[in-house]
């Protein structure tokens, strides 16, 4: 039913149906959050704020119908609580999903393709650039067969960018990831995140 009130600790849940959904649990416990992982939609009343992380999308749309989870995660969104998706995470929010067209939830206006970096090579690290608050700073960045934004709708903020193209972006109360922030040492977009749900 809340937000966190001054000086309490936020909940934020991992959907934990597939993928890496651990490696997120412990980026959130140093970035200053409590976790859970979540396999039951009863669970997402608890929290302040979700994940949907990397993995399959195709194996996820699976699990996320036959665990019913579709509507509870849109009633949540409606909600206004924050949702994290990173990379197969970033697909299920998109709103229009190529190569080839797949359901989606449909919460953040872009258009993504699937499994468009990292076609020659499965996975590739690289060093592009996060802008917060209007600074800029330099972000190890893990591509892993990842989906690459194609057209942001005018309510989405561009928030980091690899080479010329946008791989974090934000509308209101979602964000989401080309790139997988959870296995780099780096807490920015984690911390990011939280600030989110204060
Ligand atoms: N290629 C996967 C998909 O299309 C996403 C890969 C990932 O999440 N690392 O769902």
């Amino acid at each position: 039913c809340c937000r966190p009130e001054a000086g309490n600790i936020a909940m934020i849940g991992v959907l934990g149906l597939q993928g890496d959904f651990e490696a997120h649990g412990k980026k959130l416990e140093q970035a200053g959050s409590d976790t859970q992982i979540v396999k039951k939609p009863e669970q997402l009343d608890l929290l302040d704020g979700l994940i949907i992380p990397g993995g399959e999308s195709t194996t996820l749309i699976k699990l996320m119908d036959l665990y019913e989870f579709w509507e509870p995660l849109r009633t949540f969104a409606v909600q206004g609580k924050p949702i994290l998706g990173t990379c197969a995470g970033m697909i299920l929010l998109a709103r229009e999903v190529l190569n080839p067209s797949q359901k989606s939830l449909g919460l953040i206006d872009v258009a993504v393709e699937r499994n468009s970096y990292g076609r020659q090579r499965e996975s590739f690290e690289a060093t592009g650039r996060f802008i917060a608050k209007g600074h800029a700073t330099e972000l190890e960045m893990i591509f892993i067969r990842a989906p690459r934004i194609h057209r942001l709708g005018t309510g989405v903020d561009a928030l980091a960018f690899y080479e010329d193209d946008c791989v974090l972006a934000r509308q209101g109360h979602i964000l989401v990831a080309s790139f997988h922030p959870e296995l780099t040492g780096n807490l920015s977009v984690h911390r990011y995140f939280l600030d989110m749900t204060l």
